[in-house]
């Protein structure tokens, strides 16, 4: 465990964070200087590119369509009351499913969950779930710890539940104060056939309107195929799959 780096990285992280995003941004996801055991951090099968999107559902309809459009799948890691009430933008994640693209777990309200209780964590999952549940019928299988912060208690707990924990091996740092075309220079760097698990965010517009596009024309370009995080993995997206149920009084957060 490099601490140090670590520690120095979310400092960075959250002073340049601070400024460009509104005040209930939780962005800035941490290096994964601390990774705990089972965390997946890549794909299974070379040429495989995943692209990931946490903090959402935001922004993330135009990033699943650019995706879907190429033929691409993405995964999105959805928070259920963050920077807006999940139930407000089910229509996103309804449509995001419809493309094909996988839904995970990032949390109900983003917290570092190395810093909560077992139950706490707990309730954030159930909270989630019991969303999903509602909105899509499904119960996710993949989970995104926030700042990718998690430590092997918390993923003994997770994997209890069924989860898989997955972070990252490439972070196209737009929460890390990278300007898209930073964003976009670094996925031109990437070296194909390497298999690449990317951190993004759905709730930074330049993400959406200009790094995806240009990203998933050069990951492409280079021969990557775009999959969803099921793919890359070789799991199902879903821990059981259901019918969903009606808006009503209790979609509320
Ligand atoms: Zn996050």
């Amino acid at each position: 465990m490099k601490l140090i780096a670590s520690v120095l990285l979310v400092s960075t992280a959250l002073s340049v964070c601070a400024a460009p995003y509104p005040a209930n941004s939780t962005l800035g996801e941490r290096s994964l200087e601390e990774r705990a055991t089972g965390v997946v951090t890549t794909c299974k099968t070379k040429g495989h590119a995943a692209l990931t999107f946490d903090d959402g559902p935001y922004y993330g309809a135009t990033a699943g369509k650019t995706i879907a459009n190429a033929g691409g799948k993405a995964t999105f890691f959805v928070n259920g009351n963050n920077w807006d009430c999940i139930y407000n933008r089910a229509d996103t994640i309804k449509a995001l499913y419809s493309q094909g693209h996988v839904i995970g777990s990032h949390t109900w309200s983003h917290p570092d969950i190395t810093q909560i209780s077992a139950a706490q964590l707990n309730n954030q999952l159930d909270l989630v779930e019991r969303a999903l549940k509602k909105i899509l019928g499904v119960k996710p299988r993949f989970f995104r710890p926030p700042y990718g912060s998690v430590n092997d208690a918390q993923v003994k707990i997770l994997q209890q539940r069924g989860y898989t924990v997955v972070n990252w091996n490439f972070d196209s740092g737009d929460s890390m104060g990278k300007s898209a075309s930073e964003s976009i220079a670094a996925y031109k760097r990437l070296s194909y056939p390497n298999a690449v698990i990317a951190l993004n965010h759905d709730t930074n517009k330049p993400t959406v309107d200009v790094v995806v596009p240009a990203a998933v024309s050069a990951l492409k370009s280079k021969g990557y195929k775009l999959v969803s995080i099921s793919e890359c993995l070789g799991q199902s997206a879903y821990q059981s799959v259901g019918t969903p149920g009606q808006r009503d009084s209790s979609w509320k957060c």
